[in-house]
């Protein structure tokens, strides 16, 4: 029985060393760092106490032989991650610019982790309590079958659906893209976009208009991500505002994976939704505070001493 489960890229990142070093021009990089947002969402869900797996594939190379390690070391249950013999481990590369934009070169829908089976499903969604589905994984028709696939199964035996759109309208314009992901919101529990992600998806303008219409289509609980701002959370009843916890920005990437996490893990513990939008908004804080997007994963430990010490 595993309690928490998720599926999709596990990618080695490399970060440009310079701020505005753009990506084709000869620079430093540092790296090979964990990454890809369904790796940060299991291990930080793994960090938290829960049973969790990621369902995944990596090369036969080094890239793979440290990612499913550091998974592992952080208690990820790693037995549903394929090692492919000819296939190569997913990687980005990501670099920053002095005005917060980011760009990013990803060897995604080329890389191993775009040849997961349905077989490797098998018994890990057995008991699933929460099956989050991180849209950067449903980089394919196949990816968005998994999906479907996976959620039936989880909400045939009472689990939970998470869902982190993390659309760009660019994404939607391609065939079916649309239809998939409207579908997907009509599975939703927790929804957990940012930024206008949601306005993009259910095509409203304003954000009662876009959360009405998302509660509309089933999903129950909504958390918006709003960076250094914190979080707005609502439900059938109502609206809860937080700021963000003060902290200096080291590395954005993956905040918004360890806050959904965070948020979704203690929740299936049975934490109340107040509570544990704390806890989110201190893992998201810690998360933006350090190198690395999965370095920036915490324990409940590491969390509570957060909260306290910024309060
Ligand atoms: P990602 O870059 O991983 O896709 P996201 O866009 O999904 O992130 P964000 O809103 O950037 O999500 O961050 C998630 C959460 O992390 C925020 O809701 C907030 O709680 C926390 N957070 C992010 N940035 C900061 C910051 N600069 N200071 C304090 N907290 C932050
Ligand atoms: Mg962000």
């Amino acid at each position: 029985m595993t309690d928490i489960v998720t599926f999709g890229e596990v990618l080695a990142e490399f970060m440009a060393t310079r701020i505005n070093q753009r990506l084709g021009e000869a620079g430093q990089f540092a790296g090979p760092y964990p990454g890809g947002a369904p790796a940060i969402f299991i291990d930080q869900a793994a960090k938290l106490g829960s049973t969790a797996a990621l369902v995944s594939a990596v090369g036969d190379d080094d890239f793979g032989r440290m990612l499913v390690e550091r998974l592992k070391a952080d208690g990820v249950d790693t037995s549903s991650i394929a090692t492919l013999a000819d296939e190569t481990t997913a990687s980005a590369f990501v670099t920053y610019y002095d005005d917060g934009s980011r760009d990013f070169i990803f060897n995604i829908a080329n890389g191993a982790c775009a040849r997961i089976a349905e077989a490797q499903f098998g018994p890990v969604l057995e008991g699933c309590k929460l099956f989050h589905v991180a849209g950067t994984a449903l980089f394919s028709e196949h990816m968005i079958e998994l999906a479907r696939v996976a959620i039936g199964r989880v909400k045939a035996g009472g689990g939970r659906i998470s869902f982190d759109p993390n659309v760009r309208k660019e994404m939607l314009d391609r065939p079916g893209v649309r239809e998939a992901l409207t579908g997907l919101l009509s599975s939703t529990d927790i929804l957990l976009p940012s930024d206008d992600e949601l306005n993009v998806l259910v095509e409203r303008e304003a954000e009662s208009e876009a959360v009405a219409r998302a509660f509309e289509l089933g999903v129950s609980e909504i958390v918006l991500k709003r960076g250094g701002d914190g979080c707005r959370y609502y439900d059938g009843s109502g609206m809860r505002e937080l700021p963000g916890f003060e902290v200096e920005e080291v590395d954005p990437t993956g905040a918004g994976d360890s806050f959904g996490a965070t948020f979704c893990t203690l929740r299936s513990q049975g934490m109340a939704a107040a509570d544990a939008l704390v806890y989110a908004n201190a893992a998201g804080a810690s998360a933006v505070s350090r190198q690395g997007a999965m370095e920036g994963t915490s324990t409940r430990e590491q969390l509570d001493a957060f909260i306290a010490s910024h309060s």
